[in-house]
């Protein structure tokens, strides 16, 4: 339903949930934030509000300066906590908006390679298949582009790896999603809303594209995977 990147140098968890307290308006039936704590990937997720995540915070912090959130509403699986986004395999973890339409194929192969699953939603799959691609050696790029490639539905994905401490990788069909552009810190987001909290100065993404977002910029590629540049726009602040 909803998603947001941060990546930068200050505190990231604060800002992702800033940011889901945006989007709160849109409605959903759960909410997570996975970030990236001395290396390792650390998730944080619960059924119902935000409050109940920030509780769920209170407890067990993330201390952090890259970090993904996400408001669910489920198409794939029922509205408890194992279902809720960020979803994890291996170095993985990622956030999605829509549907993977071709999921249950997807699942049947990586079970078949041994691959245990967490969760009931189609999302799972794209972590499991980039974790797969990244362990055949694959650059991050090379495994997100192969991944994507894989998939038949809609989507708009986040995504963090192990091993890439200020990388946040985004693709987006049939979901929207924008790079939003700050000061010695980034952001990926679903919409201009998402990340109206920390800046005005949004890029696009247009149909079939993909980002690797680092706190010092965004590097674009089409379907294709040719670069390109989506312009920078000003946004007003009331969007
Ligand atoms: N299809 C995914 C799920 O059910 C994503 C739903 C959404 O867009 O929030 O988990």
């Amino acid at each position: 339903c909803g998603i947001i990147g941060v990546t930068g140098t200050g505190p990231a968890v604060p800002r992702l949930i800033d940011s889901l307290k945006r989007l709160e308006y849109r409605g959903y039936d759960s909410a997570g934030v996975a970030a990236m704590v001395d290396g390792r990937i650390e998730r944080r997720r619960a059924k119902g509000k935000i409050r109940e995540l920030e509780a769920v915070l209170v407890a067990e912090p993330l201390a952090a300066t890259i970090g993904i959130g996400h408001t669910r509403w489920a198409t794939h699986g029922a509205p408890t906590t194992p279902n809720a986004h960020p979803h994890k395999a291996g170095r993985v973890a990622l956030v999605h908006n829509g549907i993977i339409e071709n999921f249950a194929e997807l699942k049947a192969e990586l079970q078949a390679e041994g691959r245990a699953f967490e969760s009931q939603t189609d999302t799972e799959v794209v972590a499991h298949l980039l974790d797969h691609e990244l362990g055949t050696g694959k650059s991050p790029l090379d495994a997100f582009k192969a991944t994507l490639d894989r998939l038949t539905g809609a989507y708009a994905l986040a995504v963090l790896i192990e091993g890439e401490d200020e990388l946040i990788l985004g693709a987006r069909k049939g979901s929207p999603l924008v790079v939003g552009w700050g000061e010695g810190e980034m952001y990926l987001g679903s919409d201009a809303l998402a990340v109206g909290p920390f800046t005005q100065k949004i890029s696009y993404l247009e149909e079939g594209d993909f980002v690797a977002v680092t706190r010092s910029g965004a590097t674009m590629f089409d379907a294709s995977g040719a670069p390109v540049d989506r312009p920078v726009v000003q946004v007003s602040a009331s969007s």
